[in-house]
């Protein structure tokens, strides 16, 4: 019976927690659920295991709280999408950064 020693300690103080490989849903990337963050879980008492990766639950965190917001428009020089800070409006020609800084170089 003391051979159970090591096994009746894994059992009832802690598990063993084992870093899992698991598949973002969102990017398709494998990425680490780690013993450290499984044990965390557990003492928070979550019972899913988490479905994206830290980059991307870190991409949808700001982005709950970004403190700007993007519109994008075509830029009315080169076609390409221009992302501004400001909603765009119809009167007004939109250009993307790189025209806009070439615009303003050229107006001296
Ligand atoms: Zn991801
Ligand atoms: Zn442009």
């Amino acid at each position: 019976m003391f051979q159970d020693e090591n096994y009746a300690a894994v059992e009832n103080e802690n598990t063993e927690y084992v870093d899992e490989t698991l598949v973002c849903k969102d990017c398709g990337n494998e990425f680490v659920f780690t013993a450290g963050e499984q044990r965390f879980y557990a003492e928070k008492g979550f019972l899913n295991k988490p479905k994206a990766c830290k980059a991307c639950r870190d991409a949808k965190k700001n982005a709950g709280k970004a403190p700007r917001e993007y519109f994008t428009a075509v830029c009315a020089d080169c076609g390409g999408e221009a992302k501004i800070t400001f909603q765009p409006s119809n009167d007004r020609p939109v250009y993307c950064s790189a025209c806009f800084e070439n615009r303003k170089k050229a107006q001296g």
